[in-house]
């Protein structure tokens, strides 16, 4: 049996979409009782849990977190996907004993749980966790470097999403990233960032034939504040993951399936096809920022002389438990350089926005239509939820 014949009947089907918050983990956590051993790393700042799953008794000690950033979900969902696909009984057991055998796996599915709640990047103090990594200012920053000075990881994986603009050179988008983080201003390929780079590279491999031309490299720039920066200062290879959009596919249930693959690659449960090494990993490329939500093109419009483009990008609400992808007008111009996830062809018409001529960039958008003919629609918000 092939490892994505097992996920497509079997991921953890009880977490889906993009919000995710400590009580859709919760009763998770329960029915892992046997084989992962929980714990408590300490609480947020609001006074919540933090929980640790552990497993396995190799010497290969991993670290793994995510929901360090309360809105990105995805690589949680993963990640209760490779916990149920470790507890199963019926498929790849060799595989998974010598996985048990080989490492001991820490993970932190929700290292933010109030930001988790809230659904904002920051914890509850408005705080970026992934800014506090040198003064630690925050509980949940204390709570896992204190995890990471007591087990002494050799590897870390430091699990995000990113935003739908990220592009990649074929104008496709970014659906997974990698980084190996730089350890210093000069980004210099140390000890343990080539470990790094060498990991990433089969998962890129993999990851190319399932999707390709849509995986990318992160950015690399240097900052100590980062807590991926910060691991691999301190000389362990840390990996950073970022799952991204895949055409259609706002809820990410197609991302977290690549991420899935993602950490079976890394941990042996599916076979790369040649040899790799980490001179590899500088062939990924590097991911652009040449995408929109929406662009709408040829649009004719007051106080313009030439032709323009509109571009709608989605802010994300939370609204009754549900994130609503709320339209907002994010440029006005050319726009040529960039691609929308959806394109739309105005066809040289005059517009209306929301009833009204003037259009303004951080509009709200509920309606595009054609000024001389109102039943024309070009736009109109579908107060999609996520
Ligand atoms: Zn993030």
């Amino acid at each position: 049996m092939k490892i994505s014949a097992w996920f497509k009947d079997h991921f953890e089907a009880r977490l889906q979409g993009r919000y995710l918050e400590p009580k859709h983990i919760a009763p998770l956590l329960d029915g892992y009782g046997d084989l992962f051993e929980i714990s408590v790393i300490g609480t947020s700042e609001k006074g919540k849990n933090i929980s640790c799953l552990k497993v396995g008794q190799g010497k290969k000690v991993v670290l793994a977190w995510s929901q360090m950033h309360g809105n990105e979900s995805t690589t949680t969902k993963a990640l209760f996907d490779f916990f149920k696909f470790l507890n199963q009984k019926n498929v790849f057991q060799p595989e998974i004993n010598a996985f048990l055998k080989s490492y001991t796996l820490f993970c932190v599915p929700m290292l933010n749980p109030d930001g988790a709640y809230l659904y904002t990047r920051e914890n509850a103090n408005m705080i970026d966790l992934n800014r506090d990594a040198k003064v630690r200012s925050q509980s949940e920053s204390r709570a896992l470097f204190e995890l990471f000075t007591k087990i002494k990881p050799d590897l870390c994986l430091n699990l995000h999403d990113q935003r739908t603009l990220y592009s990649l050179p074929k104008n496709q988008c970014a659906t997974v990233s990698f980084l190996a983080p730089a350890a210093n201003e000069q980004r210099e390929v140390t000890k343990a960032r080539k470990v790094a780079m060498e990991m990433i590279a089969p998962m890129f491999l993999v990851l190319s034939k399932l999707i390709p031309g849509q995986v990318g490299r992160y950015d690399d720039v240097f900052n100590d504040a980062c807590v991926g920066d910060r691991f691999q200062m301190a000389g362990v290879p840390t990996i950073l993951f970022e799952a991204g959009h895949y055409p259609g596919d706002y809820r990410r249930e197609k991302t977290r399936e690549y991420i899935f693959y993602a950490f079976a690659t890394l941990f042996g449960f599916i076979a790369v096809e040649k040899s790799t090494s980490y001179l590899d990993y500088f062939q990924i490329p590097e991911n652009g920022k040449r995408f929109k939500d929406v662009i709408i093109r040829n649009v004719r419009l007051k106080d313009y002389e030439e032709l323009v483009s509109l571009s709608i990008n989605y802010e994300e609400v939370l609204e009754n438990e549900q994130i609503r992808l709320q339209p907002v007008i994010d440029q006005i111009g050319d726009l040529g350089q960039f691609f929308g996830h959806e394109e739309i062809d105005a066809q040289e018409s005059e517009i209306l926005l929301n009833s009204y001529e003037n259009v303004f960039v951080g509009e709200k958008v509920t309606t595009i239509v054609d000024k001389y003919s109102i039943n024309r629609v070009f736009y109109k918000d579908l107060c999609n939820n996520i």
